[in-house]
């Protein structure tokens, strides 16, 4: 019964994972998996020091089996095997006009309440969705990034037969790229990282790299002059900023799913003279976890080819340092069970 706990700058520790008998409304898992996310490396560079108390247990892409249920429970059984949409949404109020994903009284777990990198983790019961019986726990750890993708490409009104352009390759854009492609979209990559980018292309995602090729002209290369319908960007850098208003075409659709750290020069021209809108997401909603999961259940994410490497708890700080040092991987997993 092992832990991850996060005890200050580039330090993980390993701790007991204390089993907490669950309340009326909650559910203790036995955790399988725990991916580890951007966020999570955030923590580990201790830039989110004022939001997470020490030591704190963190994680929150997470697959489990229920193996205790308290008072009240009926949405789940012992033995089903879980994802986790990990927010706690607190006191409702009006003004939130029901997206408590956004709320004011939000808290996500694995940030501001224990995560699920331990082996016993008890969470409210209307976090969970239930997995496909067939589902490889492996591939359940990967419902919440899929969540994100699925609720990023929704809220880009994406539809079958626009071109997309997601800036920035990362596991989140990667998952965007994926999602949109089984949306009947056409999606161009623009990414940095060369290994990256071959990956992508693996996948059936055509790629560009912006340090060699100029990102606007090869857009409008491949669509004879149309550009895109929907632009993601997902870099969180100056020149990702820069340059997603050069992308769209008219009433084409900005998204902006990366935490920009502090505010970017941006072309407000284009959003006048062409009418562009922007779109902010953050997060998730019920529904995205069920639509995830129904499109890894029916095989249409390449799952396994995602997961870079699963590692045993005990080597998490390891591995933590193995993704600082490893920008080309993908998704890193922790056993916890
Ligand atoms: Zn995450």
């Amino acid at each position: 019964m092992k832990a991850a706990n996060y005890r200050g700058a580039k330090q993980i520790g390993i701790g007991e994972s204390v089993a907490i008998p669950p309340g009326p409304g909650e559910v203790r898992l036995s955790v399988a998996y725990c991916g580890i996310c951007g966020t999570d490396m955030h923590i580990y560079h201790g830039h989110m020091d004022q939001r997470v108390s020490l030591p704190q247990t963190i994680g929150h892409e997470v697959s489990a089996v229920v193996s205790e249920l308290g008072d009240g429970v009926e949405t789940v059984q012992v033995g089903d095997k879980v994802a986790v949409r990990p927010l706690m949404f607190g006191e409702a109020v009006s003004f939130d006009k029901g997206h408590a994903h956004v709320g004011k009284n939000l808290k996500f777990i694995g940030i501001d309440l224990p995560g699920g990198m331990q082996s016993s983790w008890t969470v409210p019961a209307y976090t969970l969705h239930k997995l496909p019986e067939g589902m490889p726990l492996s591939h359940g750890a990967l419902v919440e990034p899929a969540a994100v993708a699925v609720h990023d490409v929704r809220l880009g009104k994406v539809r079958a037969g626009e071109t997309c352009v997601v800036i920035g390759g990362g596991p989140i854009g990667l998952l965007i790229a994926l999602v949109a492609k089984v949306k009947g979209a056409r999606v161009v990559l623009s990414e940095v990282n060369e290994s990256r980018l071959e990956f992508a292309t693996k996948l059936g995602i055509e790629g560009v790299n912006p340090m060699r090729q100029n990102v606007v002209e090869k857009v409008s290369e491949l669509t004879d002059g149309a550009m895109a319908d929907c632009v993601f960007e997902v870099s969180g850098s100056a020149p990702g900023a820069e340059i997603m208003t050069e992308l769209p075409n008219v009433r084409g659709r900005i998204v902006m799913v990366a935490i920009h750290p502090e505010p970017r020069p941006v072309n407000l021209f284009k959003f006048f003279w062409s009418e562009i809108q922007l779109i902010g997401v953050r997060l998730y909603e019920e529904c995205d976890f069920d639509e995830a999961i129904e499109l890894m259940g029916e095989g249409k994410l390449p799952l396994d080819q995602l997961i870079t490497e699963i590692a045993p708890i005990e080597a998490v700080q390891a591995t933590f340092e193995k993704i600082d040092a490893n920008p080309d991987g993908i998704k890193y997993l922790i056993q916890c069970g």
